[in-house]
């Protein structure tokens, strides 16, 4: 059976960790070459890149922080200097800075905001100002996929966490507009919106046997999701079976945006 990804070139913004490195293995299990992005410690991304090397694809690391416009130029460079193209970019970067919205300082609220909002324009910006650069290339349907990393919480609101419920609304739009914008150019954006999925991101709730009965609460599938329950998804929408998908997002929540407290009310 031929791979998905064959041949294609791929950026993932933090994509030594979690989810990201979920989908690294993903795309390049689809036979896609992975830039993996490191924020502070180059050791897991160069790892990584050798495991999935010794699979037949290149890899390898480049670090740099989305927020810096800089390095979120400089990201993409690097990759269409290594690969010679770039044909995906997964803007998944992302962190949490937890506090009461009473409680919570500029800083919190502008920290996560420049990550996990301008952050994934920067990078995007780059990436797409490249596909047009580059074109439809031979073999493929579009000049280029943005898949941007959203969240349930981009629709839910988040009480504690309104800097990143902030930030993944407006990640939601953002997607829109510049799907809306692209499209022209043979662009395709997408968002993926996982619910609840096993990381260091949220490691104290599903580690916590209370907290995780009470997050499975919320969830009509019943069972906290794993990375993998999302690197699929994000590989079919990257490639070109999912050539007439844009500007929308994929909830990858085991049913977590249904409204789960009408299940039995009402
Ligand atoms: P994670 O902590 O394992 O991964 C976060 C990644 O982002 C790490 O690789 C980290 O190095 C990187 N990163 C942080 N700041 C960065 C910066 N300034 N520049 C570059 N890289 C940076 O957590 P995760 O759960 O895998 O999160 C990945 C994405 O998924 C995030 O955008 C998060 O909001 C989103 N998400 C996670 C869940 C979940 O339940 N885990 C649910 C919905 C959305």
């Amino acid at each position: 059976m031929s791979k998905r990804l064959e041949g294609r070139t791929a950026l993932v913004t933090g994509g030594d960790s979690g989810i990201g490195a979920a989908i690294t293995r993903e795309l390049a299990s689809q036979g896609a070459d992975v830039a993996i992005n490191w924020h502070s410690d180059n050791g897991p991304a160069q790892e990584l890149g050798e495991e999935i090397s010794r699979g037949g694809v290149r890899a390898f690391g480049v670090g740099g922080d989305v927020s810096k416009e800089e390095d979120a130029t400089r990201m993409v460079e690097e990759t269409v200097a290594r690969f010679g193209r770039i044909d995906i970019l997964i803007s998944n970067a992302g962190i949490q800075i937890d506090a009461p919205a009473l409680e919570m300082t500029a800083d919190e609220w502008r920290k996560v905001l420049d990550v996990n909002l301008t952050g994934q324009f920067l990078v995007a910006r780059a990436a797409a100002r490249h596909f047009i650069e580059q074109g439809v290339g031979e073999g493929r349907r579009s000049a280029g996929v943005i898949v941007c990393m959203s969240s349930v919480h981009d629709v839910v609101p988040w009480a504690g966490h309104a800097n990143y419920a902030a930030a993944k609304g407006g990640v939601d739009m953002m997607i829109k507009t510049l799907a809306q914008e692209l499209a022209k150019h043979r662009i395709r954006v997408v968002g993926i919106a996982p619910g609840a999925i096993k990381t260091d991101i949220n490691k104290e709730v599903w580690g916590d046997e209370e907290k995780a009965d009470e997050l499975r609460e919320l969830i009509p599938y019943g069972r906290i999701g794993e990375v993998d329950d999302v690197a699929g998804p994000v590989s079919w929408l990257c490639s070109d079976e999912a050539d007439y998908v844009t500007g929308t997002t994929l909830y990858v929540d085991g049913g977590m945006t249904l409204y789960p407290g009408f299940i039995g009310n009402g």
